[in-house]
């Protein structure tokens, strides 16, 4: 499997760093993995590495920091090349050769991880590095999965509402129990991590994935404060692109709604038919609602629309999916090599 994974690694292109297959994963894994992906983050990059080493060090056990630099346009790269000069020992710098995405950042980042305990947390200090303790707390409890609650959520009020209406449907149709899905700011246990390394999925949703693989989940509450610096990156599209990807990826429940929704409305355009048949026999003809009859057709028309939508979603996923392309390129790979390599 290791081997594998190796093959894997190489066949993208240059890595700065030669391992043989035996070395990929070496003897002295970190405890503890904390995996960031980056999108033009120059702004506050400084002050997360500010806050975020001290808080690392702080916590007294073995760590590796990953940033997965997702084709950031600024000065992100070079700023993540010069920490990984600072600190070569604890910090690893994956470097994307395009933008693929918050989701394979993070996928990146689990399969370049080593620690026994992998924690995912943004760049942008949302969530704070110092809480990152909690989550640990929690995994030693015995725990292989902690979500994270925002204590108090420092976004619009736009996202807070959408959030929660997300959360709502989530919850009812799919089997994924989370408080607060919006939230990255989570912890896995190495059996979730190898689980969710052997997924392939193109179009996924990290917390969910890892979610239906662990055995024992639970959630605490965490801080949160507004962007320490520049702007979301999630613009209204792709935060619904996001949003399908989650109920798409993880229920046939809205497929499923449209077919009882279809029966629905077949029966009852059977019983309006049976009622007009009776109308005609009893009063005779009907001459007037023209406009009722385009007020019905146009609503119809809107819910099979609606449903070819949905459908395309799925089928978009699956041709995405069955089209085998990589889901990431990995420009280089910034590493210290382990003792022993060549
Ligand atoms: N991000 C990324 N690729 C993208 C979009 C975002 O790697 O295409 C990173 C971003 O740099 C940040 C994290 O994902 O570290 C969360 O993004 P953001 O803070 O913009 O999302 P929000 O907090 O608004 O949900
Ligand atoms: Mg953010």
């Amino acid at each position: 499997m290791r081997y594998a994974y190796c093959i894997l690694r190489y066949s993208f292109p240059i890595s700065l760093t030669h391992r043989s297959a035996v070395e990929c994963r070496p003897m002295n894994n970190p405890q503890l993995s904390v995996v960031i992906p980056v999108y033009n983050e120059e702004q506050g990059l400084q002050a997360l590495f500010d806050r975020l080493y001290p808080a690392l060090d702080k916590l007294g056990v073995s760590f590796e920091v990953i940033f997965v630099n997702d084709g950031s346009r600024d000065r992100s790269a070079a700023m993540l090349r010069e920490q990984f000069q600072q600190r070569p020992d604890v910090t690893r710098v994956v470097l994307f050769n395009g933008n693929f995405g918050q989701h394979m950042a993070i996928m990146a980042g689990f399969e370049q991880s080593r620690g026994d305990c992998v924690v995912t947390l943004d760049a942008d200090l949302q969530n704070p590095p110092e809480d990152i303790g909690l989550l640990l707390s929690k995994m030693n409890e015995g725990y292989d999965y902690v979500g994270s609650i925002r204590r108090q959520r420092n976004d619009s009020l736009w996202r807070h509402v959408a959030s929660r209406a997300m959360n709502g449907l989530r919850e009812r149709i799919t089997r994924i129990k989370m408080t607060d899905q919006g939230c990255m700011f989570r912890a896995y246990h190495r059996h979730v991590i190898d689980a969710v390394n052997s997924c392939h999925e193109v179009n996924t949703f990290i917390p969910a994935l890892a979610y239906s693989f662990a055995r024992n989940p639970t959630e605490v509450v965490v801080g949160h404060e507004e962007r320490a610096a520049g702007e979301s990156k999630y613009s209204l599209y792709s935060l619904i692109r996001l949003n399908f990807d989650l109920m798409t990826g993880f229920s046939l429940v809205p497929l499923q709604m449209f077919s009882m929704l279809g029966m629905l409305i077949a029966s009852g355009s059977g019983l309006l038919f049976l009622l007009l048949v009776l109308r005609r026999l009893i009063i005779g003809p009907e001459a007037e609602g023209l406009f009722t009859l385009f007020a019905l057709v146009f609503f119809m028309i809107g819910i099979t629309l609606f449903g070819i939508g949905l459908l395309g979603e799925y089928v978009g996923r699956i041709y995405q999916q069955v089209r085998h392309r990589p889901r990431y390129l990995v420009e280089a790979v910034l590493e210290q090599s382990v003792k022993g390599e060549k």
